[in-house]
């Protein structure tokens, strides 16, 4: 009756009591006390304990919600004022006090609500499936058995789930045998009531559960750059002390190799690794070279079922897994006794996640490997220039693996310079007659090809192709955007704008255009011009279906495909000896994105495509086709010299102060009307503007329209800040949204150093 309203009396009524503070799963923010009944508190079966989750009532309705308990203490309450814990729902702690607190400044420092990042944490599948202990195992009764042909079922989908589980050599769950023959509980449900199969619980132990068997292989005799960085990785493990590494080395130098050997001085000490791969390249062989050295490898990654993930989180957390490969989430698996941390491929854009929280799993990674004290080793060709930039401040070490183990030379990377009439006079389409004539060559010498369509330019830049020149906005230095519809040009971190120009602004050609080429348009050319060749595209819109992406590698790699063509994907860890030519489409569109990393990512994608050949016998080389062949970016890629990038590129961002020099936040108010959402993102500007005044070094940009002004009928803008530390912008964007209400419909996305600018 009182609920929310103690009567008098009871004011006073203090008493000391068991209480758990809960973070709620979602919805509200905050951490709410509640009282634990005695009946959680002993040592049954579901009592409470710091890292469970709970049931709690909640509001005014006292509607049941999910919370995670991350404080029990007993201390001195006015008892009648908090509720009762409801229910314990694990059977054991999902977090343990280290991820709670890795989670907590996850919170703090990429202004979520620390539920959202538990509930990121914790895979679904894991929360799913938490509470049951005992799982309750599906088998067909002999005498079922013995008259499957004779049986009369409903339905097909029973038909096919009592076959597979008749078949089957061990008892399934149903989530399993649902799985198995993609149907729902219901069939196996009416299954189970007509007797046709029966159920019985059982615990299940990890030692059960079948896993591939591999070949071992030993460990390579290192050269002496691999040694070198062993033994500093060992030091550091010996050490006792955080600290992070760059291995710098080409793709082909070894890297992988160091990384398990240093893994095998790990599970010598009896700890365990985590290696965090880019999605892409989490493939079956890379996990092969795990399972080939080690016992005990567990994977986590995204497309995993929920059964999968749980049983693979709880192998690590008792202890039975050496080693976790898995992709960016990876980076909490709750190993006990974490020894090491890898991160292949580093600057790889798959480690941010692009929705809420929205971390990086780098940034993440180097927090709790100072939190357990272990070394963080980042292996990169291209590191991340805030990687690199830590090692020439001492705050990272440095180990190169100048060479490639095979001692092959590096391909010869040559531009095409589009500018020239005598390349492109050839034809109209995106093939220019110097990259022509060296696919002729390879297909003719049964060399394979690889064609690269980066297609992220499709905010679309003005350039001109009779001598390069691109419109750039005069206070970002960043390529500004045309925007079709109004006929404008705009610039999409302060909002300046310019009609576009007639003639090109330095040679006054009257060609300029924007560009804009797509993969399909691409595959039509190449099909028109080699006919008698195989080619195969592949980009997100041709591999949408699961595997296919892996079926094509295969195919490539059997020989079955002379010419691949497609975005970035392709441009990722894979190793093909019998590619002997790689032609970048046009280097320019990841050059002229409107985003201060885009010379990064263009240096990023040359080198890394180029490590996709010269790999076998025959050598190789790469053609880049481009309108700014003496763009910086591009020069040292052709030279395959990252320091040169590296020291330029940083000097340019010293003088912007843009990270690493400086710290960013960016946010994205969304809506479906144009309007309002402007009007939010004009409103949110001036309360961060106020609560920045007479801050240092503050900038704050926007609202602009983003690069992509409509998404999904939303419209969108956006706010950037900028600093030269990251405190003041997250205390501004704490007090400018703190008591705001947000018109329904409109969102706010708030992404602490921002990776993609889009
Ligand atoms: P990365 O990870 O830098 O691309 P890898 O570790 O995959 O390089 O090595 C590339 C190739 O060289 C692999 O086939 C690997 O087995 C081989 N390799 C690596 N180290 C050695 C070594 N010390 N001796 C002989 N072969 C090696
Ligand atoms: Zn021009
Ligand atoms: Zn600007």
């Amino acid at each position: 009756l009182f609920d929310d309203e103690p009567a008098e009396w009871e004011v006073d009524a203090q008493s000391q009591r068991l209480v758990a503070t809960i973070v709620l799963g979602e919805g509200a923010t905050g951490e709410y006390d509640y009282l634990v009944p005695d009946t959680l508190s002993d040592r049954g079966d579901y009592f409470l304990e710091v890292g469970r989750r709970v049931r709690v009532p909640f509001g005014r309705s006292n509607r049941k919600v999910v919370g995670y308990c991350v404080t029990l203490e007993t201390k001195l309450v006015d008892a009648a004022r908090l509720k009762l814990v409801a229910e314990v729902i694990d059977a054991s702690a999902l977090l343990s006090p280290a991820m709670l607190r890795l989670t907590r400044w996850m919170a703090d420092y990429y202004l979520c609500k620390w539920g959202e990042v538990l509930e990121a944490v914790v895979p679904a599948g894991v929360r799913l499936l938490a509470g049951t202990r005992k799982v309750t195992l599906l088998s067909v009764p002999e005498d079922v058995r013995d008259t499957l042909g004779q049986l009369k079922l409903g339905s097909p989908q029973q038909r096919k789930a009592l076959a597979h589980l008749a078949a089957s050599e061990r008892s399934l769950t149903t989530a399993q045998l649902a799985d198995a023959v993609g149907c729902t509980a219901g069939p196996i449900k009416q299954l189970l009531k007509r007797g046709l199969i029966e159920a019985h619980e059982k615990r299940v132990r990890s030692s059960e559960l079948d896993e591939t068997i591999v070949e071992r292989e030993s460990p390579l005799v290192l050269n002496e750059d691999q040694q070198h960085a062993l033994d500093a990785i060992d030091a550091a493990l010996e050490s006792g002390k955080p600290r992070g590494m760059v291995l710098f080395g080409v793709t082909g130098s070894g890297k992988t190799e160091v990384y398990l050997q240093a893994i095998e001085r790990v599970v010598g000490y009896g700890r365990q690794a985590i290696v965090l791969v880019p999605e892409i390249s989490l493939t079956p062989q890379t996990v092969r070279r795990f399972r080939a050295r080690f016992d005990g490898v567990a994977v986590l990654h995204s497309h995993q079922s929920h059964v999968e993930r749980h049983r693979e989180w709880q192998r690590i957390a008792r202890g039975d897994v050496q080693v976790v490969v898995g992709a960016r989430s990876a980076v909490f698996a709750p190993t006990p006794n974490l020894g090491l941390i890898v991160m292949d491929e580093e600057h790889e854009s798959s480690f941010k996640q692009d929705s809420a929280p929205r971390y990086h799993a780098r940034d993440v990674a180097w927090q709790r490997a100072q939190a357990e004290g272990i070394p963080l080793v980042l292996g990169s060709a291209t590191p991340s220039l805030e990687s690199w930039y830590k090692t020439e401040q001492g705050e990272f070490a440095r180990l190169d693996l100048p060479r490639r183990v095979s001692n092959r030379p590096l391909p010869d990377v040559l531009t095409v310079d589009l500018r020239d009439p005598a390349h492109t006079r050839f034809s109209r389409g995106a093939i220019s007659r110097p990259l022509h004539q060296a696919m002729v060559a390879a297909l003719r010498d049964e060399g394979q090809v690889i064609l690269l369509l980066n297609r992220r330019g499709f905010a679309t830049h003005v350039q001109c192709p009779a001598c390069g020149y691109v419109a750039e906005c005069p206070a970002c230095d960043l390529s500004l955007t045309f925007h079709r519809q109004e006929s404008i040009l705009r610039c999409h971190y302060c909002d300046h704008h310019e009609p576009p120009p007639v003639n090109c602004p330095d040679c006054k050609s009257p060609a300029i255009r924007y560009g804009g080429m797509g993969t399909q348009k691409l595959e039509a050319e190449v099909r028109a011009r080699f006919p008698e060749h195989t080619c195969e595209r592949m980009d997100t819109d041709s591999m949408r279906k699961a595997g296919s992406h892996q079926r094509v590698l295969d195919k490539f790699c059997q020989g079955e495909i002379d010419i691949l063509l497609g975005t970035q994907m392709i441009a990722k860890g894979l190793d093909f000896p019998n590619v002997t030519l790689v032609g970048v489409i046009n280097a320019d569109t990841a050059l002229h994105l409107p985003d201060f990393r885009a010379g990064e990512r263009t240096f990023q994608l040359v080198a890394q495509v180029a490590g996709r050949t010269g790999r076998g016998e025959k050598g190789g080389r790469v053609l880049v086709q481009t309108l700014s062949p003496e763009h910086m970016a591009i020069r040292a890629a052709v030279r395959h010299d990252f320091e040169m990038f590296a020291e330029e590129d940083l000097a340019t961002r010293r003088q912007l102060c843009y990270p690493p020099f400086g710290s960013m936040i960016r946010i994205l108010v969304r809506g479906p009307q144009e309007e309002t959402a402007q009007a939010v993102a004009e409103g949110l500007t001036q309360r961060l503007r106020q609560e920045t005044t007479g801050e240092e070094g503050v900038r704050i940009m926007g609202p602009a329209a983003a690069a992509i002004p409509k998404l999904r009928d939303h419209y969108r803008f956006q706010i950037q800040l900028q600093a030269p530390t990251l405190d003041p912008l997250r205390s501004a964007v704490t007090g400018a949204t703190a008591k705001w209400k947000v018109p329904t419909g409109t969102f706010l996305a708030v992404d602490v150093d921002p990776w993609d600018m889009m």
